[in-house]
């Protein structure tokens, strides 16, 4: 017994908590099954590994901030004619992730920008990428309070341990010059630093209203698309995908109403 804590005491050490949890069951199995030193000592070598690869799995989906139940496998891409399953499963996988390549979002509201630059993100923090959600809206209000209290680029920098960064409604009409003047600042440092997936409701066409002049304007977009996949969201028809569900959902409750009653 005494031997017993004394192991895991040293085990713990050495922050081998894969090793503490399996060594007697394995134990107790190689002996059983006649594995031999070796063979144990990998078998445990090897849960050690994968506990440390779960872990970071989820240390990583926790920092991402994604918001949740947004899978690829939950994306309906009959809704999306114009998007192939290869082309996303190749995004997926993250490659465009090691080139700082940009993916750009676009398409009417409901039409699944969120969902779907949330489940690439989920994918990419699955295969150990690191990944920030946020929406504009949000992200300019950090690069404003950093910025006032004199921290801008320290933050800018805290952004860049990110692979990829997600800005969410990039089409949120931001108030003040200033504000205009945070996300470009973050969107330069960026170009072909670390890659930026954007969500928006606005056509290229539209952007003057989010940077305010023609110039900031056109050199925030050639930044942006330099390097870039552009997926555009348009659906079937003008129908969001939450009026489609919407009117799913009515059908299907009244297929499951009880027959009216009808008066004698
Ligand atoms: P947007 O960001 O374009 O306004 P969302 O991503 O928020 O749209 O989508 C609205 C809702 O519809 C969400 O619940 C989303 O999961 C769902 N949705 C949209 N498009 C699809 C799709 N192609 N497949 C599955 N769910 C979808
Ligand atoms: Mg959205």
């Amino acid at each position: 017994m005494k031997d017993k804590q004394q192991l895991e005491q040293l085990l713990r050490s050495f922050y081998l908590s894969g090793f503490v949890q399996h060594y007697d069951d394995f134990a107790k199995r190689a002996e059983k099954e006649k594995l031999g030193c070796l063979k144990y000592l990998h078998q445990l070598a090897q849960a050690e590994s994968d506990l440390r690869h779960n872990r970071r799995i989820e240390r990583l989906l926790l920092q991402a901030k994604l918001p949740r139940g947004k899978t690829l496998d939950g994306f309906d891409l009959s809704e999306q004619p114009s998007l192939s399953l290869v082309h996303l499963r190749e995004l997926a996988e993250g490659d465009c992730l090691d080139h700082c390549e940009n993916i750009l979002i676009f398409g009417i509201p409901g039409t699944g920008k969120t969902h779907l630059s949330t489940a690439l993100g989920r994918a990419w923090c699955l295969h150990g990428r690191r990944v920030l959600y946020t929406t504009a809206a949000t992200l300019v209000q950090d690069l404003l309070t950093a910025k006032r209290d004199l921290l801008l680029n320290q933050f800018i920098k805290k952004l860049d341990r990110y692979e990829a960064l997600i800005i969410d409604d990039i089409s949120y009409i931001p108030h003040s010059r200033d504000e205009t003047d945070v996300l470009f600042v973050l969107l330069a440092e960026r170009y072909e630093k670390r890659s930026v997936v954007v969500t928006s409701n606005l056509a290229f066409s539209g952007w003057e209203s989010i940077f305010k002049d023609p110039m900031t304007t056109r050199a925030a977009i050639d930044r942006l698309i330099h390097h870039s996949t552009i997926l555009e969201l348009n659906g079937t028809d003008e129908e969001s995908y939450r009026q489609k569900e919407a009117t799913r959902r009515k059908r299907s409750r009244h297929h499951n109403d009880p027959p009216e009653l009808t008066k004698h």
